[in-house]
């Protein structure tokens, strides 16, 4: 059957992972790169696509099936997300979990209008974790849904510590509690809040003639941050902070606790283990523009979250192939 043929808006970190997913996807061919920067200026390694500005997407709406977007939540999706969908297909991984609601609304009347499909705010949390606490509320309706994050780098709370003056550069791993894990596991519900479920542990570099005490009570006492958590500080230098935290793993548990019958406990957990939090997102989304295209191909047109995805859809493989092999 014919190439899926996809764009990518934005080349950050996945921005790079779509281009390595793609390498692994024989039905889909890359067309190319679009970035804000001057194209001259960015080397793409792992593939020959060519690199666009921006400005000159609209020519190739007829030869795009799909634009993945990978700009930033906080301030590039909320415009570029209407924006591409007044043009294209697009796959996006939006994850400001609180404002979903008004950015799937206005992407929404963008694909409405021109007659396209926008799956948002794909991904695992939102995305995977999303389907996993859909699933197991609705075959459990007695019991308590638990996510955890973790271990992994969380960009927004090593930004924190940087600003701080005297910081030269810092890492902030969120980590789930063994003991809070342990105790969802057994099936016990407890109530915990999120300062209950992780500890923070920052890996920090500081300039010289600083005061490393003070700074790590700068740290510990960060209202929003910090301050309502077990956190770790350790002081590292530059070069160990390089060649040990330079990588962004993440992963995570969601796990249901519930009864049936009388008393019958039942738990069902599901997690992941990423080395790479990007190359893994970026994976999701590529799986997830095959779902978009054929939706469309089918007359499917709006936003729609990975809610509204059947996952046979996300498969290169026929349905009669899956029934074969995996059903
Ligand atoms: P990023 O690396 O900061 O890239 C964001 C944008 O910044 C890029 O599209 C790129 O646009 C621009 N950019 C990147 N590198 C640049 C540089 N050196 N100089 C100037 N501009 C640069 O962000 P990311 O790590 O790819 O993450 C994007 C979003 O994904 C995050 O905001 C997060 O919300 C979301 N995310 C979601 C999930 C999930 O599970 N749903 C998981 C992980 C991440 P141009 O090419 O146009 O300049």
């Amino acid at each position: 059957c014919a190439h899926i043929k996809v764009g990518i808006v934005g080349y950050g970190n996945l921005g790079k992972g779509v281009v390595s997913a793609i390498n692994q996807c024989p039905d889909i061919d890359l067309v190319g790169i679009f970035t804000r920067r001057s194209p001259e200026s960015i080397q793409i390694q792992e593939s020959k696509a060519k690199v666009i500005h921006i400005s000159q997407a609209a020519e190739y709406s007829n030869e795009i099936d799909v634009m993945i977007l990978c700009g930033g939540s906080a301030t590039d999706l909320p415009h570029q997300g209407p924006e591409f969908a007044q043009m294209f297909n697009t796959v996006d991984s939006y994850d400001t979990h609180a404002k979903i609601p008004e950015y799937f609304k206005s992407v929404d009347e963008a694909a409405q209008r021109s007659g396209k499909i926008s799956i948002i705010s794909v991904g695992w949390d939102p995305g995977l974790f999303s389907i996993n606490r859909l699933m197991a509320e609705a075959i459990l309706p007695n019991g308590e849904n638990y996510t955890f994050w973790g271990k992994g780098v969380s960009q927004g709370h090593s930004d924190a510590v940087r600003r701080i003056e005297g910081v030269e550069d810092a890492v902030q791993y969120t980590v789930p509690i063994e003991d809070a894990v342990e105790k969802v596991r057994s099936g016990e519900n407890p109530e915990l809040s999120t300062a209950q479920k992780h500890l923070r542990i920052c890996y920090v570099v500081v300039k010289e003639g600083y005061n490393k005490l003070e700074i790590e009570e700068k740290i510990k006492t960060m209202p929003n941050y910090f301050a309502e958590y077990d956190t770790e500080v350790n002081f590292i230098s530059s070069e160990e902070l390089k060649q040990y935290h330079s990588r962004l793993p993440h992963g995570g548990f969601v796990i249901r606790g519930g009864t049936t019958g009388i008393d019958s406990k039942q738990v069902i957990e599901f997690s992941l283990n990423l080395d790479s939090n990007p190359e893994f997102t970026s994976s999701v989304l590529v799986a997830y523009a095959r779902a978009a295209y054929r939706l469309n191909k089918e007359g499917q047109t709006g936003a729609k979250s990975v809610f509204d995805i059947a996952p046979a859809y996300l498969s290169p493989k026929s349905a009669e192939d899956l029934r074969k092999g995996l059903l």
